[in-house]
Protein backbone atom coordinates (compact mmCIF):
# COMPACT_ATOMS: atom_id res chain seq x y z
CA UNK A 1 0.00 0.00 0.00
CA UNK A 2 1.29 3.53 -0.64
CA UNK A 3 1.95 5.90 2.06
CA UNK A 4 1.12 9.25 2.04
CA UNK A 5 3.84 11.35 1.93
CA UNK A 6 5.18 15.43 1.67
CA UNK A 7 7.93 15.90 -0.88
CA UNK A 8 10.36 19.18 -0.39
CA UNK A 9 12.13 20.32 -3.33
CA UNK A 10 13.70 23.03 -4.54
CA UNK A 11 12.78 24.15 -8.32
CA UNK A 12 13.33 26.94 -11.20
CA UNK A 13 9.76 26.78 -13.42
CA UNK A 14 10.06 27.06 -16.80
CA UNK A 15 9.51 29.88 -18.09
CA UNK A 16 9.25 32.38 -15.24
CA UNK A 17 12.51 30.77 -13.50
CA UNK A 18 11.19 32.44 -10.46
CA UNK A 19 12.65 30.29 -7.43
CA UNK A 20 10.31 27.94 -5.48
CA UNK A 21 9.93 25.93 -2.87
CA UNK A 22 7.46 22.76 -3.39
CA UNK A 23 5.90 20.54 -1.29
CA UNK A 24 4.74 17.76 -3.50
CA UNK A 25 1.89 14.66 -2.71
CA UNK A 26 3.55 12.76 -5.53
CA UNK A 27 6.88 12.47 -7.31
CA UNK A 28 4.82 12.42 -10.66
CA UNK A 29 4.10 15.92 -9.37
CA UNK A 30 7.72 17.29 -8.67
CA UNK A 31 8.73 19.98 -11.76
CA UNK A 32 11.18 18.64 -13.88
CA UNK A 33 13.40 22.07 -13.27
CA UNK A 34 13.77 20.41 -9.57
CA UNK A 35 17.08 20.43 -7.82
CA UNK A 36 18.67 17.20 -6.98
CA UNK A 37 19.63 17.52 -3.71
CA UNK A 38 22.94 14.86 -3.43
CA UNK A 39 26.03 16.52 -1.92
CA UNK A 40 25.38 16.33 1.86
CA UNK A 41 24.30 19.97 2.03
CA UNK A 42 21.42 21.33 4.48
CA UNK A 43 19.25 20.96 1.24
CA UNK A 44 20.13 17.54 0.87
CA UNK A 45 19.31 16.97 4.50
CA UNK A 46 16.20 19.37 4.32
CA UNK A 47 14.69 18.52 0.62
CA UNK A 48 13.51 14.91 1.22
CA UNK A 49 10.07 13.05 1.83
CA UNK A 50 8.34 14.13 5.22
CA UNK A 51 5.57 11.89 6.77
CA UNK A 52 4.13 14.58 8.47
CA UNK A 53 2.68 17.82 7.06
CA UNK A 54 3.64 19.56 9.65
CA UNK A 55 7.79 18.91 9.36
CA UNK A 56 7.37 18.93 5.36
CA UNK A 57 6.32 22.98 5.99
CA UNK A 58 9.39 23.75 8.84
CA UNK A 59 11.77 22.11 6.19
CA UNK A 60 10.41 24.17 3.17
CA UNK A 61 10.76 27.41 5.20
CA UNK A 62 14.40 26.50 6.47
CA UNK A 63 14.75 25.39 2.66
CA UNK A 64 13.49 29.40 1.31
CA UNK A 65 15.44 31.13 4.40
CA UNK A 66 18.75 29.37 3.11
CA UNK A 67 17.97 30.06 -0.39
CA UNK A 68 16.97 34.03 -0.31
CA UNK A 69 19.98 34.30 1.89
CA UNK A 70 22.40 32.48 -0.67
CA UNK A 71 20.96 34.10 -3.80
CA UNK A 72 19.83 37.12 -2.93
CA UNK A 73 16.12 36.76 -4.80
CA UNK A 74 12.71 35.99 -3.94
CA UNK A 75 11.48 32.45 -2.94
CA UNK A 76 8.09 31.35 -2.86
CA UNK A 77 6.86 28.38 -1.30
CA UNK A 78 3.57 26.43 -2.08
CA UNK A 79 1.89 23.01 -1.82
CA UNK A 80 -0.44 23.04 -4.43
CA UNK A 81 1.04 20.87 -7.31
CA UNK A 82 2.30 20.09 -10.31
CA UNK A 83 4.05 23.28 -10.19
CA UNK A 84 2.85 24.87 -14.12
CA UNK A 85 5.29 28.07 -14.76
CA UNK A 86 5.39 29.09 -11.38
CA UNK A 87 3.77 28.89 -8.41
CA UNK A 88 1.52 31.57 -6.44
CA UNK A 89 3.36 31.10 -3.34
CA UNK A 90 1.89 30.53 0.09
CA UNK A 91 2.79 32.76 3.39
CA UNK A 92 4.26 30.84 6.56
CA UNK A 93 1.01 31.64 8.79
CA UNK A 94 -0.93 30.12 5.65
CA UNK A 95 1.23 26.96 5.17
CA UNK A 96 1.36 26.43 8.71
CA UNK A 97 -2.36 26.28 9.03
CA UNK A 98 -3.00 24.21 5.92
CA UNK A 99 -0.26 21.44 7.37
CA UNK A 100 -2.37 21.60 10.89
CA UNK A 101 -5.54 20.86 8.93
CA UNK A 102 -3.80 18.05 7.05
CA UNK A 103 -2.43 16.63 9.79
CA UNK A 104 -6.00 16.90 11.33
CA UNK A 105 -7.58 15.38 8.77
CA UNK A 106 -5.63 11.91 8.62
CA UNK A 107 -6.93 8.73 9.14
CA UNK A 108 -6.28 7.70 12.92
CA UNK A 109 -6.02 4.29 14.18
CA UNK A 110 -9.38 3.21 16.02
CA UNK A 111 -7.44 1.29 18.87
CA UNK A 112 -4.16 3.83 19.73
CA UNK A 113 -5.15 6.79 17.36
CA UNK A 114 -1.95 6.90 15.60
CA UNK A 115 -2.09 8.30 12.09
CA UNK A 116 -2.25 5.79 9.06
CA UNK A 117 -1.16 7.17 6.32
CA UNK A 118 -2.25 4.99 3.26
CA UNK A 119 -3.05 6.94 0.30
CA UNK A 120 -7.16 6.71 -1.00
CA UNK A 121 -8.15 4.12 1.43
CA UNK A 122 -11.99 4.27 2.92
CA UNK A 123 -10.52 2.36 5.76
CA UNK A 124 -7.82 -0.45 5.66
CA UNK A 125 -9.90 -2.63 7.54
CA UNK A 126 -13.50 -4.05 7.61
CA UNK A 127 -15.51 -5.87 9.97
CA UNK A 128 -16.91 -8.73 8.45
CA UNK A 129 -20.01 -9.18 10.55
CA UNK A 130 -21.36 -5.45 9.95
CA UNK A 131 -19.27 -4.64 6.83
CA UNK A 132 -17.77 -1.61 8.35
CA UNK A 133 -14.61 -0.44 7.08
CA UNK A 134 -12.37 1.09 9.64
CA UNK A 135 -8.47 2.56 9.36
CA UNK A 136 -5.89 0.78 12.11
CA UNK A 137 -2.24 1.36 12.32
CA UNK A 138 -1.43 -2.76 12.20
CA UNK A 139 -3.52 -5.68 12.17
CA UNK A 140 -3.05 -6.62 15.72
CA UNK A 141 -4.90 -3.32 16.71
CA UNK A 142 -7.17 -4.32 14.08
CA UNK A 143 -8.03 -7.85 16.16
CA UNK A 144 -8.59 -5.74 19.61
CA UNK A 145 -10.75 -3.35 17.61
CA UNK A 146 -12.94 -5.64 16.32
CA UNK A 147 -12.89 -7.88 19.83
CA UNK A 148 -14.35 -5.25 21.24
CA UNK A 149 -16.73 -4.41 19.25
CA UNK A 150 -18.03 -7.73 19.34
CA UNK A 151 -17.62 -8.61 22.76
CA UNK A 152 -20.04 -5.36 23.39
CA UNK A 153 -22.56 -6.63 21.15
CA UNK A 154 -22.66 -9.94 22.68
CA UNK A 155 -23.02 -8.79 26.44
CA UNK A 156 -25.70 -6.35 25.16
CA UNK A 157 -27.85 -9.08 23.51
CA UNK A 158 -27.77 -11.04 26.54
CA UNK A 159 -29.11 -7.53 28.79
CA UNK A 160 -31.93 -7.14 26.17
CA UNK A 161 -32.50 -10.38 25.75
ZN1 LIG B 1 -2.97 1.38 16.40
Amino acid sequence: MKRQTWIVSRCEPWPSGEQCVEIATDVDHLDPSLFWERDGSDYDRLCIEWSDPRDAVDAAIKVRDLWVAESGKPVKIDHANPVFYGMDGKTDAELRAWAIKTYDEMPRCVHCSNVCQEVGMPGNYEDDVTGESFHACCDWHAELYLYAEHCHSEIEEETTA
